[in-house]
């Protein structure tokens, strides 16, 4: 087929959610990908974070045919040997005290297992979830993201999800009940616009949690495996929760969710009561043991930390120059841009010049490239961005306002 047809093709038979970007892609080689007019690009959308250690990482690339040429499926009513180096090497890596993980397909689904097991678990119904969080659009996950424009359309949603103010302590203690089972957050929301919460917020969330007995649950379906500098971002504030969802990017780009938990609290889940017909499917399990050595033995979450470094320089530099940028922040190579209006033109504008971004609202630019791209990559997008605004600038009212 060629561009046009493929195109019309997805768009004929495809279901119209997404917003969709005119480009066909081709092949892609670490941070770098190519379109179908034989356009180079350096991609920091890193396939909306999922492209962790790169596109086609040759180990991946080894691990996924080695293993689809021995077996291809195995349920998990049997045992498997590299579905169980995976368990074991996602309980090594995770923070000290969550023992137990349940693998699935998809961040929603690691979410679907942490209500399931907070609620089982205390045997309480009610979730206090953030203003601004993103949890996944499944009907229980979507209940705990806040987005109106996701939710409206599916009410009524699961019962008793609350939603409070993100970094604001009191407001979360409020509204605790004694039905509460647990509180859902992520460490930076990554959807919403890359935004920290104040200093102390996750470890007064902790202490909360511990003195309701309330269950803490850490979505790091976006921030985890080094994509903030550390493995996971929750060990920046020095806080582990008792429930810690994963999923992009852990299986070199295949479908993969993950949910740690205590060892008790897995346990209060009962045969039946929660299953997936392909979680920890064999391919998938060997994606995910090459992906994982990539992050340790290419010290990924390191390089995350000098690289995001290396950007947020140049992406300050230009914030100092310009009228119409609001604010630079970033955690390791989880960056974002919040611009005085509508990004559109400056999306547009980067992938002109060959480098992808990503939006998170309207006004917000975020950038999640694999933890892979080179040092003259990221001076590269940097220039690139700086451009685009400057075109942006010359053009846009608000640039020559005295
Ligand atoms: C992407 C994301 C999800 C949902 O993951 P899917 O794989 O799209 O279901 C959940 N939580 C966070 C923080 C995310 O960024």
């Amino acid at each position: 087929m060629n561009s046009q047809k493929i195109i019309e093709t997805e768009d004929t038979y495809g279901a119209n959610v997404y917003a969709k970007r005119p480009i066909v892609f081709m092949k892609g080689d670490e941070a770098t990908i190519w379109d179908s007019e034989g356009r180079e690009y350096i991609d920091c959308t890193g396939s909306y974070g999922s492209c962790l250690v790169g596109y086609c990482h040759p180990k991946i690339v080894h691990a996924i045919s080695e293993q689809a040429a021995i077996l291809s499926s195995c349920h998990g009513y049997a045992y498997t040997s590299v579905r169980a180096e995976l368990m074991k090497k996602i309980v090594d890596i995770a923070p000290k005290g969550l023992e137990k993980v349940f693998l699935s397909n998809s961040g929603s689904e690691s979410i679907e297992c942490a209500l399931k097991a907070a609620r089982k678990f205390t045997g309480k119904k009610e979730v206090i979830a953030m203003m601004g969080g993103f949890h996944g659009k499944t009907l229980g996950s979507l209940s705990a993201t806040w987005n109106m424009k996701y939710r409206s359309a599916f009410q009524p949603l699961i019962p008793h999800f609350k939603h409070v103010p993100y970094g604001n302590l009191e407001k979360v203690e409020d509204a605790v009940s004694t039905d509460t089972a647990a509180i859902v957050v992520e460490p930076i929301q990554g959807e919403t616009g890359v935004k920290f919460p104040p200093e102390e917020f996750l470890k007064g969330l902790r202490e909360l949690c511990n003195r309701k007995s309330l269950i803490l649950i850490i979505d790091e379906v976006q921030t985890g495996l080094g994509r903030t500098g550390k493995m996971f971002a929750c060990e920046h504030w020095k806080v582990t929760p008792d429930i810690l969802c994963v999923a992009k990017g852990l299986a070199g780009g295949l479908a993969i969710g993950a949910t740690l938990t205590r060892k008790d609290i897995m346990f209060s889940l009962s045969r039946g009561e929660h299953s997936s017909t392909y979680g920890g499917n064999p391919i998938t399990a060997a994606a995910a043991l090459a992906t994982l050595d990539v992050i340790l033995q290419e010290n990924l979450p390191q390089k995350a930390t000098e690289l995001g470094e290396r950007f947020l320089t140049h992406l300050r530099s230009m914030q100092s120059e310009s009228k119409i940028i609001r604010d630079v922040r970033g955690l390791g190579l989880m960056i974002g841009v919040d611009f005085r209006f509508d990004i559109y033109d400056i999306i547009t504008g980067c992938m002109r010049q060959g480098l992808l971004v990503l939006d998170a609202g309207r006004t917000v630019m975020r950038l999640l490239p694999p933890l892979t791209i080179s040092p003259e990559q990221v001076d590269k997008a940097s220039n690139i961005i700086v451009k685009a605004v400057e075109e942006k600038e010359k053009t846009s009212s608000l640039g020559s306002t005295p």
